[in-house]
């Protein structure tokens, strides 16, 4: 499953530089599909082709948060996800609304970065 980003963050941005799919972003900075990925479009649950470098709203205005459909888990780049591994506050946490295989994880981390 994806990680989120607890309350007791404190806005180091340890994480977000060490995150292979570009999943982490400040708060209240937008984030986009195509950034630190090889994506050029996206297709919604409905069919709709995003623009993968269309500018979306951010999901946090005050702390660091992951876009989920972003985060592997670091599944096929790493062995443990490496924002928990160098969060100093222990805020980077599995996100039970978005249970995920491990199967699941490795199709999501191609399907960023293979080529198109
Ligand atoms: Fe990024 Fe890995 Fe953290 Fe997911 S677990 S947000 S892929 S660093």
């Amino acid at each position: 499953m994806a990680l989120k980003i607890t309350d007791a963050c404190i806005n180091c941005g340890a994480c977000q530089i060490e995150c292979p799919n570009n999943a982490i972003y400040e708060g209240a900075q937008n984030w986009s599909f195509a950034e630190g990925t090889n994506l050029k479009q996206v297709e919604t649950e409905d069919g709709e082709i995003l623009d993968a470098h269309k500018e979306n709203e951010p999901l946090d205005d005050f702390i660091y948060y992951i876009v989920a459909d972003k985060c592997t888990e670091c599944k096929g780049f790493h062995d443990e996800p490496q924002c928990a591994f160098v969060c100093p506050a222990d805020c980077c946490v599995p996100d039970e609304n978005f249970p995920e295989t491990e199967e699941e994880l490795l199709l999501k981390k191609a399907w960023l970065h293979e080529d198109k």
